[in-house]
């Protein structure tokens, strides 16, 4: 189990979640029942339960009978887990990475995990996998399954049948309903969508789109995608594969090298964590590939790499900005979080390629989630199906 990351959980609202735990699942419903599980002092826990009557999560309902021999006093109040408080699930599949999460009902982030897997390749397997991985994290909690469960997909889904629809991009996954497939699975309802779709929620709602209703975001990982957010609402387009942007052509040519997709030249063979590695692995051949990666690096020569992959995805983005004119360009995934080199040149890039006037009003920025965007914005999904 991984608390999140970049988002470092206090001691105190680990301390809130496990008696919120205890609570909910009826192992301890007073006080002083939470004091004896947990061992933590009496003056901690009512702090903590204080907080959570406060903010609606627990409700007090009545009081719990006294033991023969407990002696006199007020009797114990018994503590509930509010009705409707949910507990949700998240997938997020990568190409090559499976990462799980469960939240509450409002879709904060309580616990995740991840694990490095082929999800192009094996659906079947990684749908197993991921569902495997989740309940095994409600395990660890001691909760039980989610109520609800949104599942980040790395490629197109049809909007209109929720089969995912391009068999250039996800072979394995072609035809299959993931939603369909894990609700059978995990005995739960299950919502599925594309996964930059999801990173772009996640921005808007908790990272760097906060106050806009216009999100561009990026999803710049083993593939390229683009999520929408156009006056406030997700945008599908007419069947679902807005957003499909990693096989456009680069700006002129980018070297014609061959796609997974069968054409050549697309953005994703030059926008791309594996194709920045192969250039950085090229350009040093003394180093280990394993110790290598798209983070920001200490020499010139990466940097160098990185501000012209930059500069190349900011010059096919304008004419996107030019036409949609977003207020805030949000850069995620691996590529996003890689440091200034990447996104100021995308920024520079796209400025000086784009309409003055669409530049003027346009915010670029990398995701305030970092690679975790997706995985929240999931949990925002999930949280709305419950409610
Ligand atoms: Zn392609």
């Amino acid at each position: 189990m991984i608390i999140p990351s970049d988002e470092p959980v206090p001691a105190r609202d680990r301390t809130r979640e496990r008696l919120y735990y205890l609570i909910r699942s009826g192992a301890a419903t007073s006080r002083s029942a939470l004091v004896e599980a947990t061992g933590l002092s009496r003056s901690t826990v009512n702090s903590a339960v204080t907080g959570l009557i406060r903010t609606g999560r627990v409700v007090e309902a009545g009081e719990e009978p006294k033991g023969v021999g407990s002696g006199s006093g007020r009797p114990a109040t018994t503590l509930r887990a509010a009705p409707g408080e949910a507990i949700v699930g998240a997938i997020d599949f990568g190409h090559d990475r499976i990462a799980v999460a469960l939240g509450d009902g409002t879709g904060q982030c309580i616990a995740e995990d991840s694990v490095d897997t082929d999800v192009d390749l094996r659906a079947h397997e990684a749908m197993d996998q991921a569902c495997e991985l989740l309940i095994g994290l409600a395990g660890t909690l001691g909760i039980g399954a989610p109520s609800a469960v949104a599942a980040g997909i790395p490629g197109p889904l049809d909007s209109r049948t929720g089969l995912v629809c391009s068999a250039t991009i996800l072979s394995s996954w072609v035809g299959l309903n993931p939603a369909e497939e894990l609700s059978r699975r995990l005995g739960t309802a299950a919502h599925a969508e594309n996964d930059a779709l999801l990173g772009a929620l996640g921005e808007q709602r908790l990272g760097a789109g906060r106050g806009h209703s216009n999100v561009f975001y990026i999803r710049a990982t083993a593939g390229l995608g683009a999520g929408l957010i156009l006056d406030g609402r997700l945008y599908r387009g007419a069947t679902g594969i807005a957003g499909e942007i990693g096989h456009t052509a680069v700006p002129g040519g980018g070297g014609g090298e061959p796609c997974r997709c069968g054409r050549r030249g697309c953005l994703e063979t030059v926008v791309s964590v594996g194709a920045v590695l192969q250039r950085i692995r090229h350009s040093h051949p003394g180093v280990a590939p394993d110790e290598i990666t798209v983070s920001q690096p200490a020499d010139a020569v990466t940097a160098r790499i990185m501000a012209e992959v930059g500069a190349t995805l900011g010059d096919a983005l304008a004419m996107f900005c030019n036409l949609l004119n977003p207020s805030v360009l949000v850069l995620g995934g691996e590529l996003g979080a890689s440091g200034p080199s990447f996104v100021d040149s995308v920024r520079m890039s796209l400025l000086r390629e784009a309409q003055p006037a669409t530049g003027a009003g346009l915010d670029v920025v990398p995701a305030g989630l970092g690679v975790r965007a997706e995985l929240v914005g999931a949990l925002q999904a999930a949280a709305e199906l419950v409610r």
